[in-house]
């Protein structure tokens, strides 16, 4: 047996077939042996797993870079965005990234810009959906598929009245119908939906004002559990009359997970994705400020329980951060963490970092759920359902060797000091401590962070076609 580039022994390592005690070898990126100790080459490099975790690199499905282009333009806000904030991931544990584009111009002319960009700064392979939102964008989505792009996110009904910073169109339900109708003929197509009514939202909002209402939870109660549970009503509906498929992105409430139950009983393909800030925090936390800001908002104890079953059961298959890389003046309007709930920006920062910590911490680490099914919806799902699998998402042999060891007695207080994203640095999570952390991050058989310590530099990764010639990427 030729040696291997580097090995990592003594893990329990987590497989799409089970734990085995043993470990991974790879040789040019690729992992080239899955098994016990003794199964595996000899390797330049051996790295000792101390008995902790070996898993797949987290596949972090939903993250806007270029939002901080409040003090670049778009592109710009993108090369600043991929470095500072993948540069989290490493240090977090994710391995794969998919980011929603969003500009008002056609994304077809840019798509050499949006791979170099990628290819240039960021410390892991990456892929794209896009945000369709103006008459140009319905028109180019076939286009799109064959860059590899295959998911299309819109925003039904929402947006109509908030930040109008960001300039997006809403959609009604007849364009959201073409979209599903369109989506429905290409391989892997799926359409992802921001799911608040927000004709309702919005009265509410004036409501709530009105009674002179400024805290977190006001926050929550102008778009109440209805404003998600309507949408998902109506989504499901028109998924399943245009056979097509959809993808709920950061699902909050429990009625969404009795609603994607029902319609997926009945065989419509309606798919939910939900967010660490979802399975962690509730919307009575007004120590959290304008910080726990989101869209959706927090919700109430049961909700947040529901989704965690939810996870255990299936209904919700996928994981992701929803990670909104604001500065932190322009999120609080310079209004400080405790300034106006209404004029602060929504969007939780640094997800990406936390998102790895945050599920060991309260799910394995709390019997909310096993490692090997938080493996299945933090990276081996995202893979498959994003057409990357199995070069991504799982530690098989011929996949790229992208691997995480998580110590999960290992506790760190989220502080200053905990992130490695843009400064200043600040998350929904701030103060908290959270036990089970990654110990190594390897990225296509390279140790990118070891105990804290970066040992790469940014750029050299690659730009993820999905469904390339028809298949899933490989
Ligand atoms: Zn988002």
């Amino acid at each position: 047996m030729t040696s291997a580039n580097l090995s990592v022994v003594n893990a329990k390592v987590v497989t799409p077939n089970g734990t085995l005690i043993g470990g991974v070898a790879a040789t040019n990126g690729r992992v080239v042996a899955v098994g016990s100790e003794q199964n595996l080459p000899d390797a330049d490099r051996t790295i000792d797993a101390e008995g902790n975790y070996l898993i797949p690199g987290f596949i972090d499905p939903h993250v806007h870079w270029g939002l901080s282009r409040y003090e670049y333009d778009y592109h710009e806000g993108l090369a600043h965005d991929f470095e500072t904030e993948t540069r989290g991931a490493v240090h977090g544990g994710v391995t794969t990234v998919v980011n929603f584009l969003l500009q008002p111009d056609p994304y077809g002319p840019d798509m050499d810009f949006f791979r170099e960009v990628g290819e240039q700064n960021s410390y892991i392979d990456f892929a794209y959906h896009a945000i369709i939102h103006k008459k140009p964008h319905f028109e180019e989505v076939e286009t799109l598929a064959e860059e590899g792009i295959r998911s299309f996110k819109i925003f039904y009904n929402w947006y109509k009245h908030a930040s109008p910073e960001l300039g997006i169109e809403h959609s009604d339900s007849g364009r959201v119908y073409r979209l599903l109708d369109t989506v429905a003929d290409i391989e892997g197509g799926i359409v992802m939906f921001h799911a608040e009514n927000e004709d309702l939202a919005y009265e509410r909002r004036q409501e709530l004002k009105a009674q002179g209402r400024n805290d977190l939870e006001a926050w929550s109660e102008s778009a109440p559990n209805i404003c998600e549970a309507m949408q998902i009503e109506n989504i499901a509906k028109l998924t399943e009359y245009t056979d097509s498929s959809a993808y709920i992105v950061h699902m909050s409430t429990g009625e969404g997970v009795d609603i994607c139950r029902r319609y997926q009983q009945q065989g419509v393909d309606i798919n939910a994705e939900t967010l660490p800030s979802f399975l962690a925090h509730t919307k009575e936390k007004e120590e959290l400020g304008v910080w726990g800001k989101i869209s959706p908002p927090l919700r109430g104890e049961q909700s947040k329980e529901k989704l965690w079953q939810g996870l255990r059961e299936g209904v919700v298959d996928y994981a992701g951060t929803d990670h909104c890389p604001h500065k932190k003046p322009f999120k609080e309007k310079d209004e400080g963490k405790f300034g106006d709930i209404w004029e602060a920006i929504p969007g939780d920062n640094n997800g990406i970092e936390y998102f790895l910590p945050v599920m060991m911490s309260e799910g394995v680490n709390e019997d909310r759920i096993s490692m090997e099914r938080l493996v299945e919806v933090c990276a081996e799902n995202n893979a498959k359902r994003w057409g990357l699998y199995p070069r991504k998402g799982a530690l098989v042999e011929g996949a790229d060797a992208d691997m995480v060891v998580v110590d999960l007695e290992q506790s760190a207080v989220v502080d200053d000091d905990f992130y490695h994203t843009m400064e200043p640095r600040y998350s929904s999570f701030h103060g908290q401590e959270l036990t089970g952390l990654p110990t190594h991050t390897i990225v296509g058989g390279e140790v990118v962070v070891e105990d804290g310590e970066l040992q790469a530099e940014k750029g050299g990764r690659n730009y993820l076609p999905r469904y390339a010639d028809g298949v899933p990427t490989v």
